[in-house]
């Protein structure tokens, strides 16, 4: 394997600081074309830091979208990137989030003040406590998922025993739960591989969205914007996640202000992000913001389907509000009598698996009922 040295501007070759040479894989075409990055955990490991971190800063530097397969160690950028260049913006990543501001050495470990917020990093090389700048928007995903506490690789044994490839795996392993854990919008990605993610699978479902947008693409977007590339609305879910808890006057204008105020899957992705469970009170509250939203029967299934996903997520934990939740979404006035009738005529996969559609609308059953009762009463009112 090839390494080189962490500061590439020491041309020292017995510099005591290595890494791997990043690697970089275009893979796909078109507007679905992608950079994986085969060694990132290795890479990630040499610099003592989560390999969430610095995918994140790629595609914080890059605007990309980025996706997360912890699971099958699959790191990648949304767009066309070449190693260079992402071993030149990973030279910007060392400096603000890993090298000691007094040595300059790597060897440093960093922690969350829980109180302000700010990060702090420890060099175990000479002593120093020096603080990262908080300017950069990594700062944010760093302290929501702080690093695992664990002394990595260069690291002189410091008074916690020894370290050996099973701490490293152990620590290693860690990381991978909290990155597969990280309520973004790649724990979306990974939810819709959830029922199969065997990499023939992801494969699959690779192609399957290459395939979506080149028919977008012949088609001229007469096809209508449930077709779009999804990298927008992922990336305002993202924008959310960092921001959460805001005003909903606050994501509305920002809505409005990236052109997506009127787009149902943003209205799904909007649902996923700020529908908190156990779900019950929740659209009742958000109404005034979703209702500023819908404009169409699309755009009340998105509300349906965004909450379809939170179900999914959280492992069908809240099938039992599933009535209630509904009932309050229908009394809010959020979705129509008409939209109701059709999505709880039949199971549908557009936002879940049809496994899941079925289990949801079971439970929607007697709010179903009591719905269809509803409108035979006010019909034989009308007459
Ligand atoms: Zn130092």
């Amino acid at each position: 394997m090839a390494t080189i040295n962490i500061r590439r501007d020491v041309k020292d070759s017995f510099y005591r600081y290595q890494m791997p040479k990043l690697q970089s894989k275009i893979e796909g075409k078109g507007n679905g074309i992608k950079t994986v990055i085969p060694n990132m955990t290795d890479v990630a490991k040499a610099l003592g830091r989560p390999p969430l971190y610095l995918t994140k800063f790629f595609g914080f530097e890059l605007g990309a979208q980025t996706t997360i397969v912890a699971d099958m160690d699959r790191y990648i950028v949304n767009g066309a990137h070449d190693a260079a260049k992402l071993q030149d913006l990973l030279d910007v990543f060392i400096r603000r989030f890993v090298l000691c501001a007094s040595c300059l050495n790597p060897e440093t470990e960093l922690s969350i003040n829980k109180k302000d917020q700010t990060i702090t990093y420890d060099c175990k090389a000479c002593g120093y406590r020096g603080e990262i700048d908080g300017r950069h928007k990594l700062t944010g995903v760093i302290v929501k998922n702080p690093p695992a506490k664990k002394s990595h690789k260069h690291k002189k044994a410091s008074g916690h025993g020894e370290e050996d490839d099973a701490a490293e795996d152990e620590l290693t392993r860690r990381i991978r739960k909290e990155a597969a854990e990280l309520p973004t919008a790649e724990t979306i990605n990974e939810e819709d591989w959830a029922v199969d993610t065997s990499e023939e699978a992801v494969r699959a479902r690779v192609q399957e969205l290459e395939g979506n947008i080149e028919n977008v693409l012949s088609l001229n977007d007469s096809r209508g914007e449930d077709d779009e590339a999804d990298a927008r609305y992922d990336e305002f879910g993202q924008w959310l996640e960092l921001r959460l808890p805001m005003s909903d006057v606050d994501i509305y204008k920002k809505m409005k202000e990236e052109n997506i105020h009127h787009k149902s899957k943003a209205i799904a992705v909007l649902v996923q992000r700020i529908i908190r469970p156990p779900f019950v009170g929740q659209f009742e509250k958000h109404a005034a913001l979703f209702k500023k939203l819908c404009n169409s029967d699309k755009h009340e299934r998105a509300i349906l389907g965004g909450y379809e996903r939170l179900i999914e997520s959280t492992k069908l934990q809240h099938l039992d509000s599933v009535s209630k939740v509904l009932l309050e979404i229908y009394e809010s006035d959020l979705v129509s009598e008409g939209t109701l009738e059709k999505w709880g005529a039949k199971p549908s996969k557009k936002y879940v698996s049809r496994e899941t559609s079925k289990k949801i609308q079971e439970s929607a059953r007697p709010f179903l009922n009591w719905l269809a009762e509803a409108s035979d009463e006010s019909e034989s009112e009308d007459e």
